[in-house]
């Protein structure tokens, strides 16, 4: 099947209220061009300086979202022109992604990865680092941060009842701080192999890769 016909088919089997992020990491910009050309504005890579060389030389109307795990000295790479951070997983780097924000009169909003799977290789905060990162005085004052809501990845496996239970653990999180977070729009979940759980379990914005693009080596 043809990047057009995958995309058509992904788009078929998702709500309008639910955003889709098409991974193009490591494919290269005629995958993503043929993916705009269909309509798809929003893409995902997770290496900052890739994602960079791709804003230069594509369309300046993609909202480009970075999905991997960030490093404090790559931010300001992408501060001026980045639309959403799903990866964030420590104060340090919401600080850092502030600051450089600030260099450049934007807000950039952000979302806060949680731990909801087994493996610990994955990265993200607990519960309880992310109440208290969330009551903390010095990250309300931050101007250039917007936190807009929450990011997950579910443990790999086919076990899909302990997909959905991370997931929904996730939901009822989000759902939690929602309450007094009144920026919380978005709750990013779900991967080719497991966005139809998301979806049913609350997600809104869904990150796809590999069904529209083709796998990764
Ligand atoms: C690569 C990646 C995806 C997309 O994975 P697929 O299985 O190819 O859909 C989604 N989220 C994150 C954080 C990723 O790194």
């Amino acid at each position: 099947m043809s990047i057009k016909e995958n995309l058509l088919a992904i788009k078929k089997t998702i709500p309008d209220t639910v955003t889709l992020v098409a991974v193009s990491k490591t494919k290269p910009m005629s995958f993503i061009q043929e993916a705009f050309d269909e309509g798809q504005r929003v893409f995902g890579e997770n290496r900052v300086q890739e994602m960079t060389e791709k804003w230069e030389n594509l369309p300046k109307d993609i909202e480009w979202h970075m999905i991997g795990h960030l490093q404090r000295n790559k931010v300001k790479y992408m501060a001026e022109y980045v639309s959403l951070v799903h990866g964030v997983d420590s104060p340090r780097l919401l600080a850092e992604i502030n600051k450089q924000a600030e260099k450049h009169n934007r807000t950039i909003s952000c979302l806060l990865q949680v731990h909801i799977a087994e493996e610990d290789t994955k990265f993200g905060f607990n519960e309880e680092e992310l109440l208290e990162l969330v009551a903390n005085e010095e990250f309300k004052a931050y101007k250039n941060v917007k936190i807009v809501g929450l990011m997950g990845m579910a443990t790999f496996t086919d076990n899909d009842d302990q997909v959905r239970k991370e997931f929904s653990g996730l939901k009822s999180l989000y759902t939690k701080l929602s309450n007094n977070y009144t920026d919380f729009t978005t709750l990013s979940m779900g991967m080719s192999g497991d966005y139809k759980i998301a979806i049913e379990e609350g997600s809104n914005m869904v990150r796809i890769g590999s069904s529209i693009f083709g796998s990764r080596n």
